[in-house]
């Protein structure tokens, strides 16, 4: 398959802030992508630069085979096959549903038009409500009346920037997997910007970890959480907490709680290891007779969350089903699962 959208070697400046620098990745036809990355790390700005709203000052960005952002040439935003899903939706207040959706099929002749109205209305569930205007409408819906008028005038690619950020929390995981679904149904290809993880590996087949406008990891949302190639990426995505344990020749963890495969071990390591200890590498265990003291415990509804202390101050989580229910104070027998931890270099 070839890839439709090519970002190579893009760098976007302000003045003297460089807010990407230098990004490399592609997305084949069909493909869902998602930038992630904290506060100020560039996202938006490629999402602009994709959308042709920021020009380039390094590399290229292609669609379908053709340069539409080069040093020297910017295709402007209104011929670029680029469809926008917005944060609070735009839509056009003044215009019902099958209005706001026809708002991109100008070219289209009134029969077209009218299949294609229909067509999309179906594929996102609103026939039944066409003439509503978004007022009477609830945030999903709204959400949806978006998505097809996007998706109507067939983009070679859509860019969803937060568009789940102003639905409540059960809506948005539940849209999440709708329109990932329905992107695939139709082959769409997709660049999604969000802050919520969850809704980034919900929908995505890849992730973009940005980091100060720079790439730190580009993978699928598997192995970004399970093979995180940096303490960065260790630190940024999903829960766990980075420990430093001292480690004897045989593996042999200081602080007691297991031992490493020394074919895990990096090469080059010296007898301290960073370890990223998830949730689940801490499992209760009522006979284990290693007990670590509780300092603070959060009810997640099926789970609790435990902050456990090792005996040097450190502390490390673990879950729990919420029916394990012991005080904050009190110690808790678990034991360690060492075989996912993630081992980085202590230097
Ligand atoms: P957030 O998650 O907070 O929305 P972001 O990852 O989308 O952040 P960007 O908005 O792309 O980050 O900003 C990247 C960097 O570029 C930041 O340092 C920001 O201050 C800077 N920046 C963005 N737009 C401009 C602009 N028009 N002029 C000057 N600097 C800008």
């Amino acid at each position: 398959m070839s890839d439709q959208l090519v970002i190579k070697d893009v760098t976007v400046k302000f003045d003297n802030v460089t807010a990407i620098k230098n990004i490399c990745f592609s997305l084949e036809k069909g493909e869902i992508g998602c930038l992630l990355g904290p506060s100020g790390c560039g996202k938006t700005t490629l999402l602009r630069a994709i959308s042709g709203f920021e020009p380039i000052q390094a590399g290229l960005i292609s669609l379908d085979n053709e340069e539409i952002s080069t040093t020297s040439f910017l295709k402007p935003p209104e011929k670029r096959k680029v469809g926008m899903v917005f944060q609070d939706f735009a839509l056009f207040p003044h215009l019902n549903v099958e209005a706001n959706v026809e708002f991109g099929l100008a070219n289209l002749s009134p029969k077209t038009k009218i299949k294609k109205i229909k067509e999309m209305l179906s594929l996102v569930g609103l026939e039944k409500i066409s003439k509503r205007y978004p007022h009477e409408l609830s945030g999903g819906q709204q959400q949806r009346v978006a998505l097809a008028r996007a998706l109507a005038p067939e983009p070679s690619i859509i860019l969803l920037d937060e568009p789940f950020s102003n639905l409540d929390t059960e809506l948005r995981s539940q849209l999440a997997f709708e329109v990932r679904d329905l992107l695939k149904k139709r082959q769409v290809t997709a660049l999604l910007v969000t802050h919520d993880q969850d809704e980034a590996f919900a929908i995505s087949d890849k992730i973009v970890l940005l980091n100060d406008g720079k790439i730190e990891q580009l993978d699928t949302p598997y192995q970004i959480y399970h093979k995180p190639n940096s303490l960065f990426a260790a630190d940024f995505i999903g829960k766990g907490t980075i420990i430093n344990v001292g480690i004897d020749a045989t593996g042999l963890l200081a602080n007691n709680l297991g031992s490493l495969s020394l074919n895990s071990l990096p090469s080059d390591m010296g007898n301290s290891v960073k370890l990223l200890v998830r949730p689940d590498d801490i499992a209760f265990e009522e006979s284990s007779e290693t007990k670590l003291k509780i300092v603070s415990k959060s009810f997640l509804g099926p789970n609790y969350l435990y902050d456990l202390a090792l005996e040097d101050g450190q502390t490390v989580p673990c879950l729990t089903h919420s029916h394990i229910d012991v005080d904050v104070g009190d110690d808790l027998p678990v034991k360690f699962d060492l075989r996912h931890v993630v081992i980085f270099n202590a230097n």
